[in-house]
């Protein structure tokens, strides 16, 4: 197998320009492989023909890599086996965790189908074909359409194009806007809402190292978790039930059981899920200085609440931890991207790489719109900062924050979107939605702790009564008068909470059939609030919509003006669609004279223990470690069995859960992070700091067995991997 080994990279990125080995960024869509020059591709290491991969009349190895709960996932067996992060099953497992029974602590592994468990709004969702709609949604643009009609009208034809597309039985359909109109992509995919948990390790592995370790390397967290989606009799998607079957793909992953070794090449396949790429150097200035501090400031300070309720009550912790582990990610996630951008300087190299296309720009005819473009949505961005930002910043976060707040703004909205017809309606709550936010709202009682809800709403409320004058919201400050004393806040938290019906499960599931003057007549002071909240939310959403519409007709034009200076072809931002991304393993320098190995080994997992949480792995792990380099999963230039490693693919949040394949397109990992010097990536790829981090293939299948045999041997068997020989040698990897 080829490799690409850098003892001096990052040092050396003029040779790493003309080397075909070097880290290549890029998120590319299955199209665009296909149109990748082939001896490119080749030499980066690719090993299967690029249709293989992926063919628009007859699919590929990619139809294998799912979207589930919002992570990437990929089919492993014909039985419909998926394999994703355990982070993403992390609410599945919440559910089964009542009383005695912790799978979140122990883990689980079904011993056959009826043990298996069920997820109440676990949905794949699996590729089947993507067609280009770009002159269609552009023609839907009436003459003279100013940017809030140009925003509605595009947003009209989107949901046109997905309701024909969704007659077709057993569709999901989405139009899916690449940098904001260069180009539309109507995507059909099939969706199974019939999701069970076949295993996951136990908290100790799957999360081992917890947040200490989140965005760092080294990694030693063995975080996945594999589902099966279940069909009907003719193997098509179909609601949960006990006459369902395992569902059959068209195509599943092959495991390597060899792995991967320091330099070898590999593809990140998956849906990532945002990146701010294309953004001009002032909307870049708007994250880093404004939204991301901001949105960390705000989620520590959630998280200091929910923390402090579970210090004053264990049990509390199952309830709260699934949403303050996203908490916790998104917070460091928010630092990091701070921290990243203000260390690689990006806003100051993104002024001056913008300065050169722009002076060339202005010298071309044919380019000059871009530059009036590029103003255009700079002084967007500006006039938004001095005109509305605060106000608009809470009102989004409004609806993650206190649970029941959320849950009554979900019913409000669906009460109202109800009275207009389905086209007309926000996208999240046409018909078609109605399923999940019912799953949603039941679900979310499993999350809900009455206490921690009033401190959140209380914080929310403080936010918004010191919010400046002119953007302060109708339906806090009718509520507040004259008394903005922190009691007084308190008391209308209070207030607020303590008579409504929302929070309680019954009523709320009653409360969603309900009209608008059904839930008015009960006079419920959060769902009132709501109501209020709601019209404040619509005023700050018309606003986006026009710097929508805006950004749909001017960035296409910077960014053709952008390749075009470039001279090659650019990925389009991340936007929760499938994209490949190409790799080698590869050690890396954080800082001055640090040098990162790119693997793990189980060792370091006895090295790194203390005994305490996040560092405390299952004693029968600890025990069998010294074993670990005799097992069948050792990798002999290691000489030990490898947890997990690090590449040059270019990820981002949504990525993970990705499969990670090798030059053969068989699976070597499951992507699950990036180092902390790498979250700015989402502005920019460096290939001197932009690691992914996943699990190695060896290591979940070296824990299957040292921790669950003999109960693992079926689910091995079902991978294909019972009675492979002990060890395996270089040679043997290289010989294909
Ligand atoms: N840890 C991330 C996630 O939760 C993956 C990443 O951002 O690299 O999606």
């Amino acid at each position: 197998m080829k490799r690409c080994l850098h003892i001096l990279t990052g040092l050396l990125a003029i040779i790493m320009l003309a080397d075909p080995c070097s880290a290549v960024g890029g998120k590319w869509t299955p199209q665009q492989l296909l149109q990748h020059d082939r001896q490119w591709l080749a030499e980066l290491g690719l090993q299967v023909p690029p249709q293989d991969l992926w063919s628009d009349a007859e699919g590929g190895l990619l139809q294998a890599i799912v979207q589930l709960n919002g992570c990437s996932a990929g089919f492993i067996s014909e039985q419909g086996l998926v394999i994703t992060n355990h982070h993403c099953a992390f609410g599945l497992l919440q559910e089964h965790s009542v009383g005695e029974r912790d799978v979140i602590r122990d883990g689980h592994l079904a011993q056959d189908p009826a043990d298996e468990l069920p997820g109440s709004t676990a949905v794949a969702i699996v590729p089947h074909r993507f067609t280009e709609v770009t002159a269609e949604i552009e023609a839907s643009v009436p003459e003279g359409a100013d940017d809030l009609a140009r925003f509605q009208a595009i947003d009209r034809r989107k949901k046109e194009l997905v309701a024909t597309c969704e007659a077709t039985p057993f569709r999901h359909c989405r139009v899916a806007t690449y940098d904001d109109g260069l180009l539309y992509l109507l995507i059909e995919s099939l969706e199974f809402r019939d999701v069970r948990l076949v295993y996951a390790p136990p908290r100790s592995v799957g999360e081992y190292g917890g947040d200490v370790d989140n965005w760092m390397w080294p990694r030693h967290t063995g975080d996945v978790s594999m589902l099966r989606v279940y069909a009907d009799a003719e193997n098509r998607p179909a609601d949960p039930s006990a006459e369902n079957r395992p569902y059959r793909p068209s195509q599943f992953l092959k495991i390597a059981p060899r792995g991967v070794e320091d330099g070898d090449f590999v593809m990140v396949t998956g849906y990532p899920f945002r990146t701010y790429r294309s953004l001009v150097a002032a909307e870049m200035a708007e994250r880093a200085e404004l939204y991301f501090p901001q949105r960390a400031q705000l989620y520590r300070r959630w998280m200091d609440i929910m923390e402090s309720s579970v210090a004053a009550d264990a049990a509390v912790e199952n309830v709260l931890s699934s949403r303050l582990k996203g908490l916790a990610n998104r917070e460091k996630n928010s630092r990091g991207q701070v921290k990243g951008i203000e260390r690689g300087q990006l806003l100051e190299k993104k002024r001056s790489a913008e300065g050169e296309v722009l002076a060339w720009a202005a010298e071309r005819p044919e380019h000059r719109q871009a530059v009036a473009a590029q103003r255009g949505l700079s002084e967007a961005v500006e006039s938004w900062r001095q005109t509305s930002w605060q106000r608009d910043f809470l009102l989004e976060q409004a609806t993650r924050g206190p649970l029941d707040l959320q849950m009554a703004l979900t019913l409000t909205r669906w009460a109202k979107e109800r009275q207009k017809s389905d086209l007309e309606r926000h996208e999240d709550f046409q018909d078609r939605r109605r399923d999940s936010l019912l799953r949603s709202l039941r679900r979310d009682q499993k999350q809900r702790h009455g206490a921690t809800e009033g401190r959140l709403m209380e914080d929310l409320l403080q936010r918004f009564a010191a919010l400046p004058e002119p953007q302060r919201v109708a339906a806090v400050e009718q509520r507040l008068g004259e008394d903005r004393s922190a009691p007084a806040i308190r008391r209308l938290a209070e207030g607020l909470l303590a008579s409504s019906q929302v929070g309680d499960l019954d009523a709320r599931l009653a409360m969603f059939e309900e009209s608008v003057e059904t839930l008015r007549q009960r006079h419920d002071p959060l769902l009132d609030f709501a109501f209020d909240l709601g019209q404040d939310m619509t005023i700050s959403e018309e606003q986006e919509q026009r710097r929508l519409g805006l950004a749909s007709r001017l960035r296409p034009l910077w960014r053709r003006t952008y390749e075009a200076y470039l001279g090659h072809p650019i990925d389009a931002d991340a936007n929760g669609t499938l994209r490949v991304s190409l790799g080698h393993v590869r050690r890396y320098y954080p800082r001055d004279a640090v040098f990162m190995e790119p693997l793990t080994r189980v060792a370091g997992i006895v090295e790194k223990d203390t005994g305490e949480e996040p560092f405390k792995a299952p004693d029968a792990l600890l025990a069998a470690a010294p074993g670990a380099p005799e097992s069948r999963w050792a990798s002999e230039d290691l000489g030990d069995v490898p947890v997990c490693f690090m590449a040059t693919g270019d990820t981002t949040g949504g990525s993970s859960g990705s499969p990670v394949l090798n030059a053969r397109g068989e699976l070597v990992g499951v992507n699950f992070d990036r180092v902390w010097e790498n979250i700015a990536n989402d502005f920019g790829y460096n290939p001197d700091i932009a690691r992914n981090i996943s699990v190695d293939m060896r290591y979940v299948l070296w824990t299957l067995e040292v921790l669950e045999h003999p109960r693992s041997q079926a689910l091995l068997q079902e991978l294909g991997l019972a009675g492979l020989p002990l060890g395996a040698s270089s040679a043997d990897r290289d010989g294909n």
